[in-house]
């Protein structure tokens, strides 16, 4: 559809280019390309939503808690639990998936425009086009990682309301260390400018988290999501921890009513069960290391990872044949666009193996 709208459809201009965002959902393959949690929620946590469900059926006919005070507070132990802080419900933020997140904190303060550092979350752009929020983007070091010196004169330069960085980065899996992410935020604040760290992979990493300088730096937004670590891909819940101010302005900003009483009760479980699923992820890290050794073994480059996945290349110029190859026999990956570069998400055990035994055959 996309440039070929019919006269009689009134499309905002700057919507007129776009095609809808989407990686490729097939049936009957294996899903290494959407950095899911590969485990299904655990018995036991699903019994525990059963037993929530009678109550929040039998209310359905009434709007839920409109600001999620429970699910809030939840989100707050389990952040303070996580990085020893001390947040209240007043530094919380919850919404329908962290896309909701990013797409109500570009409308409450996208007015001077946003900047990122690409290649990252190509969502962040996206959103931006979408409400019309003028994007700059910027470049990263060859090896995916930030150079600092040149962030920051950058972020002077344009002065942006929102600068956006993904840590761990999504599709390179490298992180920030704290002592970067300081750095950035004073050149934030120097411009009275939002950071936002996009952390939706924080449970796979032993970086500290952005959220520990935010009573230092109340510039400084962290989003998070349960679709990742939480196995909560499905249910949509994302949230961000941020200074008492900013949770206001995503106040004004939201819909009525926009997170469903259903939603509101089993995150509440999901996060009460934090403990149980954090085992999963550390499964998922140790099967990260294994499929990283076995593909440099294979010779394949793999970038250091610090989340649910791996970028890795050495396909000499055949990206989009591994790519459909892998797709014929039954293993979906992503190509996220990088020249010579694939990317694939850590899966259960036997789903790596498959993977290694199909990707084996195109080493380098
Ligand atoms: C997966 C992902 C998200 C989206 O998460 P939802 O909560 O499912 O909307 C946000 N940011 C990054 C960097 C991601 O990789």
């Amino acid at each position: 559809m996309a440039n070929n709208w019919p006269d009689w459809l009134p499309i905002r201009n700057n919507l007129r280019g776009l095609s809808p965002y989407g990686a490729p959902q097939i049936d009957g393959v294996i899903s290494l390309n959407t950095n899911e949690n590969p485990f299904e929620l655990p018995e036991p946590v699903i019994s525990q939503m059963l037993e929530q469900l009678p109550d929040v059926l039998r209310s359905l006919n009434r709007y839920p808690d409109r600001d999620a005070v429970e699910l809030r507070k939840s989100l707050a132990k389990y952040i303070n639990n996580q990085s020893r802080q001390d947040f209240s419900v007043s530094n919380i933020w919850a919404a329908n998936g962290s896309n909701e997140i990013l797409q109500t904190l570009m409308l409450a303060c996208g007015q001077n425009g946003a900047l990122g550092f690409l290649p990252s979350y190509s969502v962040h752009p996206l959103i931006a086009e979408v409400l019309g929020v003028t994007w700059t983007s910027a470049s990263r070091n060859p090896d995916f990682t930030l150079d600092i010196p040149a962030a920051r004169s950058q972020i002077i330069a344009i002065k942006p309301s929102l600068t956006f960085v993904t840590t761990p980065n999504n599709p390179t899996g490298t992180v920030l260390r704290i002592s970067e992410i300081e750095e950035l935020s004073k050149a934030c604040s120097q411009i009275s400018g939002l950071l936002i760290f996009d952390e939706a992979y924080a449970e796979f990493s032993s970086e500290t988290s952005a959220v520990t300088l935010i009573s230092k730096y109340p510039n400084i937004v962290v989003v998070r999501t349960m679709s990742k670590a939480f196995a909560f891909a499905g249910a949509r819940l994302g949230y961000l921890i941020a200074n008492p101010a900013v949770i206001e302005a995503c106040l004004v900003t939201r819909l009525p009513y926009h997170l469903s009483s259903v939603t509101q009760g089993i995150a509440i479980v999901a996060l009460a069960n934090a403990k149980l699923l954090q085992s999963e992820v550390d499964l998922l890290i140790a099967e990260r290391s294994r499929v990283t050794l076995a593909l440099e073994s294979l010779g394949f480059k793999v970038s250091q990872s610090s989340a649910n996945f791996l970028l890795f290349s050495g396909f000499q110029g055949q990206q989009s044949k591994v790519w459909q190859d892998l797709v014929d026999g039954g293993i979906l990956i992503r190509d996220n666009g990088i020249t010579g570069f694939l990317r694939v998400t850590i899966g259960t055990p036997a789903e790596n193996d498959q993977f290694l035994a199909a990707i084996a055959r195109h080493k380098p």
